[in-house]
């Protein structure tokens, strides 16, 4: 089992010629958490984990793992200096090794695992480990060609961690994959993460993958840190537009704030949100983010209910857990998912509001 590093990056910039791919990233990865790194193609994700690595210096700012300078514009340690793991998106096998010559090979080459495993025998034994903690045991002898794709990502998942690393680096590692193996990879991935006990690194631009994954999340947009923390907080407390949007896929409801409470400025009959939780940026910009799933949908022919922010609907997808609709409001559109056994015509007139309505009694 390995000792996780902790990782520190002061205030990192990066820029390629006049373009400023990384703008001052000040983040800290606790040692042995995962974080990963989420945001829209182009944003520096895979930059950023790339001065992790070693494999390139920053313009500015410095990097320490375990509070040791790594890396700065003067200095940067090369990656296998730097006793880390890497996963890439092509998993970059050799074609001519088999599964275990990629795990023998891995360990030959690591800074201290050859003293550590005690030469070619002790190898051997440490290879077989490694392959039983990916589950890859019964396919040793077996050639990358002849192999599935998630059982290649296990092979690179091997060979990442048969260095013992402090630090486990993976961009997009299972882009590749189809949905069920993605998911099935993702619990192989946290299980070994556990078992190994690394620091894990990991870039998607996937959200569901980062918030299942990750103790950490770190969001960004154009080279910049938008938000950071638990993925919990950072879908239910966005505390931006771009955040709301991009995690959340929120709704940004205009209306006014009047203490903790909110009335948004399409709505009919007696409305009002209690806004307690919601961020102080939101209030200051006189919106109220919602997500899709804390909507309720009512007929506006239900005389019982003539209250809320009338909307037609526009389009119904259905995803058997749940119905998507899409909304037709006054000055845009709202985005609502309901539970299995919503049933909601296109072209029906409803009337929107937050659920639980426990939210009324506050305010
Ligand atoms: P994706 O999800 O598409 O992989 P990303 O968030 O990982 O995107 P990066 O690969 O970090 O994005 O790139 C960030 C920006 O820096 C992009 O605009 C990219 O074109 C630019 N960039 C990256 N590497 C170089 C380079 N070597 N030279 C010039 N520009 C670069």
């Amino acid at each position: 089992m390995s000792t996780g590093t902790k990782i520190l990056t002061e205030r990192i910039g990066k820029r390629f010629g006049k373009f400023e791919a990384l703008k001052s990233i000040s983040e800290e990865c606790r040692a042995g958490t995962f974080t990963a790194i989420l945001g829209p193609s182009g944003c520096g994700k895979t930059t950023l984990l790339r001065l992790m690595a070693g494999l390139g210096s920053p313009s500015s700012g410095r990097i320490f793992f375990d509070g040791e300078l790594v890396s700065s514009p003067q200095k940067s340690l090369p990656p296998e200096k730097r006793n880390i793991g890497m996963v890439f998106q092509s998993f970059a096998l050799w074609p001519h090794m088999t599964v275990l010559e990629h795990v023998l090979f891995a360990l030959k080459h690591h800074t201290g695992r050859e003293k550590e495993t005690g030469g070619k025998k002790g190898r051997g034994k440490e290879a077989a480990r490694i392959l039983e903690v990916v589950g890859l045991q019964d396919f040793h002898k077996r050639y990358p060609a002849e192999l599935s794709g998630g059982q290649r990502q296990r092979v690179a998942l091997a060979r990442a961690i048969a260095g013992n690393p402090g630090v486990l680096l993976m961009d997009e590692p299972l882009s590749s994959l189809d949905a069920d193996l993605r998911v099935e990879m993702r619990h192989e991935i946290l299980r070994v993460h556990r078992d190994h006990g690394s620091t894990v690194v990991y870039v998607t631009h996937d959200q569901d993958e980062a918030m299942s994954m990750a103790d950490k999340l770190i969001v960004m947009n154009e080279g910049s840190v938008q938000q950071a923390g638990p993925p919990e907080e950072i879908y239910t407390r966005p505390s931006s537009i771009f955040v709301a949007r991009f995690v959340s896929k929120a709704n940004l409801v205009r209306g006014e704030w009047s203490g903790d409470c909110f009335r948004p400025e399409e709505a009919q009959g007696s409305v009002k949100w209690d806004g307690a939780e919601v961020a102080p940026f939101w209030r200051e910009n006189g919106m109220y983010p919602v997500r899709p799933e804390q909507l309720s949908l009512v007929p506006a022919a239900n005389p019982e209910s003539p209250r809320g922010i009338p909307a037609t609907v526009e389009s119904v997808q259905y995803l058997g857990r749940e119905t998507h609709y899409s909304l037709a409001g006054r000055n845009g559109t709202w985005r609502a998912y309901l539970p299995a056994g919503a049933k909601f015509s296109r072209g029906e007139r409803v009337w929107l509001d937050l659920m639980p309505k426990v939210h009324d009694r506050l305010c």
